[in-house]
C-alpha cells in the first residue's frame, strides 16, 4: 500500500489555483476523485500511486439543469444514475439515458460522477497488468495487445502504438448528440466540441484526451435534441449480458418525416476506437433517403470504411467487423420503429 495525503476541495477557485502550482501536474503527485470507480481500481492495481488525493465531492457542480434554449447541462459531479434517472432527460434525452443504464452496475453508476465516466481510462486487459510492457502505461515499452488478445480492442482509428478503446457506453450516446464538454483553470474557461475532447492514439497514447492537466470540468451541456427522442436506440453487444464492457455498441437517432423519409440522423460507435466513433459522412448517407435496410448498410459501411482486425489466430478482433456493420443497421432499424426507453438495469 503506497501512502498519499487527503484533502477536501470546497472552493472552485482555490482547487484550480492548487491544479495550476508547479509540480501539480507532475505523474502521480496528485489525482482528483469524484466517485472512484476507477481511480482506485487503478491504485489497488499499483498502476497509478499519487501522493495526494483531492476530494472533489463537496464542489457545487452537481446539479442536471434544464437551460433555457432546451439544453441539458449535465454537472460534472452529478451521479450517473441520477443523470439517467432524471425525469425531463429520460424523456428529451432517451438515448443518453439508456446508454448510461447500460453500462457497468447499479452500484457503479450510482457512484460515478459524469465527469469521471468522460475521464475514465481504457480496460485494456494489458494496461492493468503491471507485468507486462504498455506504450500507454509507460511510453515507448511496446503494445502486447498488437500480437495478441484483442477482442476487445479498436478496428477503427488505431496506431503501431496502441490499439485501446474507450470504455464508455455514456460517451457514445453524448458523441451522438453533440455535447459539449466546459472545462475550466486559472487561465479561464473554455468548451471543448465532444468529437474533439477524446483523442485517437497516434504516437501518444498516454493521452487519453484534450484536456489540459490544470483544467477541471465543469459541465457537459447537450444541445437541444428533441427531434430526435421519438426514435433512438442504444444497443450494447457483449461477452455477457450484464457488468461487462462493449464489444461493439451503438448510439443510433433519426429524425423522420411524416413519410417515413430521414431528415437527419446520428451514429455513434462504442468499443471499436479510443474515442466513440462518429463520421458525419455516414450520417448525410441517410439525409433524404427512406428508413430502410439498405439505406442503413449504406451508412454502416461508410460509418466502417478503413475498419482493420487486430491480434492473431482466436486473439484476433476481426468478428467485430462485420458484427459492427449488422449492429449500425440493427440499431437505426430499431430506432426507426420508435424509441424504447431503458427503464431498467442493463437492458440489452
Ligand atoms: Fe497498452 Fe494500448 Fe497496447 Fe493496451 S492497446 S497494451 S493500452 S498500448
Amino acid at each position: 500500500m503506497n501512502g498519499f495525503d487527503y484533502s477536501v476541495a470546497t472552493d472552485v477557485d482555490a482547487l484550480l489555483q492548487q491544479m495550476a502550482a508547479p509540480g501539480a501536474a507532475a505523474v502521480d503527485a496528485s489525482k482528483l476523485i469524484a466517485g472512484g470507480t476507477n481511480l482506485l481500481d487503478l491504485m489497488k492495481e499499483n498502476l497509478v500511486r499519487p501522493r495526494q488525493i483531492v476530494d472533489l465531492n463537496r464542489l457545487p457542480p452537481q446539479a442536471i439543469e434544464r437551460l433555457p434554449d432546451g439544453a441539458f447541462r449535465l454537472g460534472a459531479l452529478a451521479r450517473n444514475a441520477a443523470t439517467a434517472y432524471h425525469p425531463e432527460l429520460r424523456e428529451q434525452l432517451p438515448l443518453l439515458s439508456t446508454a448510461i443504464l447500460a453500462g457497468a452496475s447499479a452500484q457503479i453508476r450510482n457512484m460515478a460522477s459524469n465527469g469521471g465516466n468522460l475521464m475514465q481510462r481504457t480496460r485494456c486487459h494489458y494496461f492493468y497488468d503491471a507485468g507486462v510492457p504498455c506504450n500507454k502505461r509507460a511510453p515507448g515499452t511496446g503494445c502486447p495487445a498488437l500480437d495478441g488478445l484483442a477482442r476487445q480492442h479498436a478496428i477503427v482509428g488505431a496506431s503501431d502504438h496502441c490499439i485501446a478503446t474507450h470504455p464508455s457506453d455514456m460517451c457514445v450516446a453524448l458523441a451522438a448528440l453533440e455535447a459539449v464538454v466546459h472545462v475550466r483553470s486559472v487561465r479561464g474557461a473554455r468548451q471543448i466540441a465532444f468529437a474533439d475532447f477524446h483523442r485517437l492514439p497516434g504516437d501518444q497514447p498516454e493521452l487519453d484526451n484534450t484536456l489540459a492537466p490544470d483544467e477541471l470540468i465543469e459541465a457537459i451541456v447537450v444541445p437541444p435534441s428533441q427531434h430526435y427522442a421519438a426514435h433512438s436506440a442504444y444497443l450494447k453487444l457483449r461477452e455477457r449480458l450484464s457488468y461487462a464492457f462493449a464489444l461493439v455498441s451503438v448510439a443510433a437517432a433519426l429524425d423522420l418525416d411524416a413519410d417515413g423519409r430521414i431528415r437527419s440522423a446520428r451514429i455513434a460507435l462504442g468499443g471499436v476506437a479510443h474515442k466513440p466513433w462518429r463520421d458525419p459522412s455516414a450520417e448525410a448517407l441517410l439525409v433524404g433517403a427512406p428508413a430502410t435496410t439498405a439505406s442503413f448498410d449504406r451508412a454502416a459501411a461508410q460509418l466502417l470504411q478503413g475498419a482493420q482486425a487486430q491480434g492473431v489466430g482466436p486473439g484476433s478482433n476481426a468478428f467485430k467487423i462485420p458484427m459492427a456493420r449488422r449492429a449500425v443497421v440493427r440499431a437505426l432499424a430499431t430506432a426507426a420503429l420508435g424509441t424504447v426507453t431503458n427503464t431498467g438495469d442493463n437492458l440489452p
